[in-house]
């Protein structure tokens, strides 16, 4: 159950000694799509050294066009359990089809994108499984809407959800998307789940990251959701929102740097 009233304490999510959620916190990191062994390994190197706790990379990519670049499948997964093996960070990756979930047995951390928010089968599927999931909430979806998207999974028996925000569909076009950074006090009123932000999609371009990155950890999220690539300007996939590793070591630094001032739920 999501409610917060049927928990003692916040939900923990330890990922083999990584810890997300009262009071731990954590920045995943890395690039939206596995574009390349070098490409996802080099990534993953810089962002440990600059300190994030997850590695997170697409395999199996939602593109608004279906002639847009749809992730190496199978492959990108095998290069993520390949960056692990050398960084030792877990890995974060989509899922869009449950048909899928085998070639997800070793990816630590299963993340439903906004697009498959209430892909209600898919959730009860996943529900049905141990697999740490993140779900993003959907680009034109309530707070309520995506507690009962959590509490899908949930009812399945599967406790180990973490929630994200990753901006909302609003009249504003100056931005990809509108960053509703209320929902970490609403969410920490309503559930004892962690709460992570996603400023690179929210936002979409890459100078607006670090502001939002501050002001998010300022407000009490559990983590951040952080695109890093080798070479943004050719990313086979949002590169426009897409930190180089330098300028992702500067956001890093200056989150745990504010991160013990941070609002305390
Ligand atoms: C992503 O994390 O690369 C992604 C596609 O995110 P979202 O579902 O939030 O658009
Ligand atoms: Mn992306």
């Amino acid at each position: 159950n999501a409610n917060k009233k049927f928990h003692n304490g916040r939900l923990v999510v330890d990922v083999n000694g990584v810890k997300i959620g009262g009071g731990e916190f954590q920045i995943i990191a890395g690039p939206c799509s596995v574009e390349s062994r070098e490409q996802v390994c080099f990534v993953a190197e810089c962002v440990k050294k600059s300190g994030a706790g997850f590695l997170r990379g697409g395999a199996f990519k939602p593109r608004t066009s279906p002639y847009a670049f749809q992730g190496l499948l199978g492959e990108g997964i095998d290069l993520l359990l390949e960056a692990k093996k050398m960084t030792g960070l877990p890995i974060v990756s989509e899922i869009m089809n449950i048909t899928h979930l085998p070639l997800f047995d070793p990816v630590d951390v299963v993340q439903v994108g906004a697009r498959n928010m209430q892909n209600f089968e898919l959730l009860k599927e996943l529900g049905k499984t141990k697999k740490v999931i993140l779900l993003k909430r959907g680009l034109a979806n309530t707070i309520d809407e995506l507690l009962m998207s959590a509490e899908y999974i949930m009812a399945g028996g599967n406790e180990n959800v973490i929630l994200c925000e990753r901006g909302i569909r609003t009249f504003e076009t100056r931005t990809r998307n509108t960053l509703d950074l209320s929902i970490i006090p609403v969410l920490k009123k309503l559930t004892h789940l962690p709460v992570v932000i996603d400023p690179s999609h929210a936002l979409g371009y890459s100078y607006m990251v670090k502001p939002m990155a501050l002001a998010a950890t300022a407000a009490g999220a559990d983590g951040l959701m952080i695109e890093v690539h080798n070479d943004p300007p050719h990313a086979l996939c949002d590169g426009a929102q897409s930190l180089t590793p330098e300028a992702f070591d500067d956001v890093a630094k200056a989150v745990f740097q504010i991160r013990p001032f941070a609002c305390r739920f």
